[in-house]
């Protein structure tokens, strides 16, 4: 079978392997999409701790059951299936607690475990462990299927900052996760979304399909200024920072109401993650800064749902559909920030 193969910083190769067999509580999956986000170009350009190579990429995964290993019950070939990325350990103290997206033991597909950027793919006895294997609904297609899991992302930050009816809501970056951000703030009843982003035109792009109250392009604009004069002066609600800037987030601060949230739903650059907090701003005007880790098993079943029902269509935010010969096409196209969802269909 084909498979994408990330070998180092800059070499990922398209090779032929042989099909893997799944092992006592493994499924094998036939890939029928595994989408691309901007972790994947990441990875090609600077590796990551946590892959040794050689890995095949590719975490945002739906395909379907072709081989059920021993002991799996509740699943048989043909069953279509949306994977999760992040799969906690199940086992200990923050698992036990419910907390399972900040699980010290977390591991990933298409990091600790071959991803989704191949035709066929091993399910790890883990990912079934933890209830990381859902049924796609049959009138929802496998591309849309696998947006699943960066939504469920965006659901767990927009959880952990309270987004909810009638907030003012600001994404900073208008990148797939932000359109989801913005399409997720909308079906949890905020009142005005707003969309800002450095890049003009990934701003135009974006905002012909989400639709925000205002797209602010902060290459030429003060986003602190125009949020606070939208907002006639009382700043946002909620404050989400979907783009990797100690800049956005030190603006998410200025530009946040009282009593507002922020959420640091993109992280920092490794050797420059330190930012200067205004630390009267927070207190007097009691705001609440929270992180976002990924997702949880639940979270990317809830995301299934979401899609499934139409409440965060996904469908028109997939703009390039490509075969898995080229994926580094994929990663360059995502890397110029010049589509929404490019996914691949291995
Ligand atoms: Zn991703
Ligand atoms: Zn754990």
């Amino acid at each position: 079978m084909k498979v994408a193969r990330f070998h180092a910083p800059g070499d990922i190769r398209i090779e032929d392997v042989a099909e893997p067999v799944a092992g006592a509580g493994e499924v094998k999956i036939r890939v029928r999409n595994c989408s691309t986000c901007g972790t994947d170009v990441k990875i090609y350009k600077h590796g990551h701790h946590h892959i040794r190579p050689p890995r095949v990429m590719g975490h945002e995964i739906a395909g379907e059951i072709v081989g059920v290993g021993e002991g799996v019950t509740g699943w048989e070939p043909g069953d279509r299936v949306q994977v999760i990325a992040a799969i906690p350990c199940g086992q200990c103290e923050e698992c036990r607690r419910g907390h399972m997206t900040v699980c010290p033991n977390q591991e990933s597909m298409g990091y600790h475990y071959d991803g989704g950027f191949a035709q066929y793919m091993v399910v790890p006895a883990k990912v079934l462990a933890v209830g990381g294997l859902n049924r796609i609904p049959d009138e929802l297609g496998f591309a849309e299927a696998s947006v699943a899991e960066p939504l469920a992302c965006v659901l767990n930050g927009q959880e952990l900052a309270r987004v909810g009816e009638g907030d003012d809501v600001v994404v900073m970056g208008a990148g797939p996760i932000g359109c989801l951000h913005v399409r997720l703030a909308r079906s949890r009843g905020a009142g005005r979304v707003f969309l800002a982003d450095l890049n003009a035109d990934r701003l135009a792009m974006a905002a012909a399909l989400v639709r925000p109250d205002a797209a602010i392009c902060a290459g030429d604009t003060d986003v602190v200024d125009e949020v606070l004069k939208l907002t006639g002066g009382r700043g946002a609600d909620v404050v989400i920072t979907a783009a990797a800037s100690g800049a956005a987030q030190q603006q998410a601060l200025q530009m946040a109401a009282r009593q507002g949230r922020v959420s640091f739903f993109g992280g920092l650059p490794k050797d420059d993650p330190i930012i200067q907090v205004d630390s009267n701003l927070v207190h007097y005007r009691e705001l609440t800064i929270v992180g976002a880790n990924g997702s949880s098993p639940a979270h990317n079943a809830r995301a299934l749902q979401l899609i499934a029902e139409g409440a965060v269509p996904v469908s028109d935010l997939i703009t390039h559909r490509l075969p898995l010969a080229e994926v580094l096409d994929a990663i360059d196209i995502v890397s110029r920030g010049a589509a929404i969802k490019v996914t691949i269909e291995p």
